[in-house]
């Protein structure tokens, strides 16, 4: 039985997704964020989102 988690990026809860240092990406999150184009309207919502992981990272090593 996976543990539910809940999604780094959206906060829905999630079974499993993919985990990166310690965050959760869920299903839906790990396509949107493949899918990703420059020139789509939330993409500076996603680009804010991972520098907020990222910047998480690189601290904590
Ligand atoms: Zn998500």
């Amino acid at each position: 039985m996976a543990d539910r988690v809940t999604c780094s990026f959206c906060g829905q809860l999630t079974c499993g997704g993919l985990r990166i240092y310690g965050e959760v990406i869920c299903a839906a999150c790990e396509e949107r964020l493949a899918r990703l184009e420059v020139e789509d309207e939330d993409y500076e919502q996603w680009l804010a989102c991972l520098r907020t992981l990222w910047t998480k990272w690189l601290n904590e090593n």
